[in-house]
């Protein structure tokens, strides 16, 4: 699914958006900083002063000691603005223009002309309506994850560990994953009964990585694969499959196992697992399957490819959204 004209002039506008909002931030931070330090707004007057000054010193008579001076003024100004800010508990950069992504400044666009990971992020909200993704992980986030709900009293019966251990060891997996998500490139694979806890994982990766401006796609896999069907067979074909699904940042692949399984899913879960394989990009993948029904309901190739390049992480317990239920949601 390739975006529309109207598609990317809606997300053009939204970085216009960002821009004034951020341009309006700037002008109230400086209202607000020389109501309070008149000083730094004398400063400013100083600085710009000094700035026309040296560009006529230098048109007139090109570079000479006269600018060095000007420079080391500027600079020892700007050092006492710096050093007035932080007295009074203010960031040093409180007065430089803000932006939402750090990345591109809001334009959109990487130095080298590639689209940003933000813009990524737009597309994959507007193509795939992804917005109720934003409430769901206000909540389901690493900050929300309790191990209260996986006792030491469950045993797992292959490993003999507790349900405590292995939602300890998730958890931390699922950190460092996050953690290490620039510098190493590692998949995840939760499996283990429904409601302990996977898709809760899931979403707590997925909000860590977007906010630190990374562009994930979340589906449910029955979502995936209709997905991927409509692509392929239906009215509004494409002459590919989505390059998103490939090329973005993260992928989540939620309660992989519930779709209707046939010959067009397996080959399609093949290949976006190998395709995301070759370009070196994570995927995460949860499913309620046990690893050998997963290979008799795939394939065993996809199998040993996630085998041996996914992180394999169990969880074992009661459903925890049962046990929500008869606490309240507690
Ligand atoms: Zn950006």
């Amino acid at each position: 699914m390739a975006l529309r004209n109207d598609q990317y002039d809606l997300i053009m506008r939204e970085y216009s958006r960002r821009q004034n909002a951020n341009h309006r931030l700037l002008e109230s931070r400086r209202e607000e900083i020389f109501r309070k330090i008149p000083r730094i707004a004398e400063i400013n007057r100083q600085i710009s002063a000094l700035s026309a000054e040296h560009i006529r010193k230098s048109l007139l008579s090109g570079f000479s000691s006269e600018s060095a001076s000007l420079h080391a003024r500027t600079a020892e100004l700007e050092e006492e603005r710096q050093l007035l800010l932080r007295s009074y508990g203010y960031p040093v950069d409180y007065l430089e223009m803000p932006d939402t992504c750090p990345i591109c400044h809001d334009t959109g666009f990487t130095e080298g002309g590639k689209k940003c990971s933000c813009f990524r992020q737009l597309e994959i909200d507007l193509l795939y309506r992804q917005k109720d993704l934003d409430e769901i992980l206000r909540k389901e986030n690493f900050n929300t994850f309790s191990l209260k709900w996986y006792p030491e009293s469950i045993k797992d019966e292959a490993t003999g560990k507790s349900a405590a251990e292995l939602a300890r060891n998730a958890f931390q997996v699922s950190q460092e994953f996050t953690e290490h998500f620039d510098d190493t490139f590692s998949n995840l694979f939760f499996y283990g009964d429904t409601g302990v806890g996977k898709t809760f994982l899931s979403h707590c990766i997925a909000a860590e990585l977007l906010s630190a401006s990374h562009s994930v796609l979340y589906f449910s896999s029955f979502d995936l694969f209709d997905h991927l069907a409509a692509a392929a067979f239906g009215e509004d074909r494409t002459s590919a499959p989505d390059s998103i699904i490939f090329d973005c940042d993260l992928l989540i692949i939620d309660d992989l196992g519930t779709e209707l399984t046939n010959a067009f899913v397996s080959s399609q879960l093949f290949l976006c697992v190998n395709e995301r394989l070759l370009k070196q990009k994570p995927t995460v993948i949860s499913t309620n399957l046990s690893l050998r029904n997963f290979s008799d309901t795939y394939s065993e190739r996809t199998f040993s490819r996630i085998a041996s390049a996914y992180h394999m992480c169990k969880l074992i317990g009661k459903d925890i959204r049962i046990l929500k239920k008869i606490n309240g949601g507690k």
